[in-house]
């Protein structure tokens, strides 16, 4: 008889846990399969610090295998599941689809940034999900020191180090206070930069920071760390290209990111499901 098979697509938090889980807990001839387009697992909580360079891409990633060594695991993307005939399909590194079925299906797939919570984000904003968008950013934090070291135009030198965080939960306000140590830890490197100084502004909506604390005192005390460095201001807000609008009629330029941002509840647009 062939042996029973659990298919876990998504090998994030969730899925690589709970396949670790389930190898100790059901028996040997059920096989536990995690299909995950990624062969790691990201330390999500800590892509701040890899944006500000105080902790490298490397550190908060973790193998798959080694999380749920039991488990097979399958580098792959699944792109449809048939509830008819327990099948999934998935697309391979190579490009090529493949089948498998289960006798039991979870979904941890995870979810994907939202964009287009606030138009004009999609176009210019960056987001910090994966540890390529923690990379990135940190670099793109860097080429606009390099090119305002450059820039004759005062102004403009002072765009270019402005950078405004949308949202201020837990995920803001770190990505802020990350990204705003790194500048300005290497602002003395640039004397070109002369009295320019980085500058940080944190938009959020509501009455308080990091509204995911129970206590407003625990807001205020962060948004008093975080106003001893940098700008706090509340929406409404809107941008038109690179311009943004905040707080009324005042308008200024920047460098936007989105840490999360709104996240819809699946990123794998999968067929079969609805
Ligand atoms: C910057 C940041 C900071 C955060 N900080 C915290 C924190 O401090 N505390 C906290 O509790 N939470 C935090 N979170 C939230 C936390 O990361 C999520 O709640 C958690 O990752 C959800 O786990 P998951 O397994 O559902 O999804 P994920 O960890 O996102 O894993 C989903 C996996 O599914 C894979 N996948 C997606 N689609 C497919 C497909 N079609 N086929 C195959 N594989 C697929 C992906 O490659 C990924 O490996 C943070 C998130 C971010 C972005």
């Amino acid at each position: 008889m062939e042996a029973a098979r659990i298919i876990i697509v998504g090998g994030g938090f969730a899925g690589a846990t709970l396949a670790e889980h389930l190898n100790r807990r059901v028996a040997r001839d059920v096989e536990v399969v995690v299909i995950s387009s990624d062969n790691h697992m990201v330390f999500t909580p800590m892509l701040a610090e890899v944006a500000g360079r105080s902790l490298s891409g490397f550190d908060v990633v973790m193998p798959g295998r080694q999380m749920a060594p039991r488990a097979t695991w399958l580098t792959a993307t699944v792109t449809s599941v048939d509830l008819k005939t327990n099948e999934v399909e998935y697309t391979r590194p190579d490009g090529k689809r493949s089948t498998l079925s289960y006798a039991h299906l979870v979904l941890a797939c995870g979810s994907d940034v939202n964009l287009d919570v606030v138009p004009g984000m999609a176009a210019h904003a960056y987001t910090l999900r994966t540890v390529g968008d923690g990379m990135v950013l940190g670099n793109e934090v860097i080429a606009r020191f390099e090119q305002a070291a450059t820039e004759p135009d005062d102004a403009e030198r002072q765009r270019l180090l402005t950078v405004v965080v949308v949202g201020g939960g837990f995920t803001g306000v770190e990505a802020a206070g990350h990204l705003f140590d790194m500048m300005r830890s290497v602002k003395p490197y640039y004397p070109q930069l002369g009295r320019n100084r980085p500058q940080m502004v944190l938009l959020q909506r509501g009455a308080r920071i990091v509204p995911e604390f129970q206590h407003d005192s625990l807001s205020e005390f962060a948004l008093r760390k975080l106003r001893q460095n940098a700008r706090a201001t509340r929406p409404p807000y809107s941008h038109r290209g690179e311009r943004l609008r905040a707080s009324g009629a005042r308008t200024r330029n920047w460098l936007g990111l989105c840490p999360r941002c709104g996240t819809c509840s699946s990123r794998s647009g999968m067929r079969g499901l609805c």
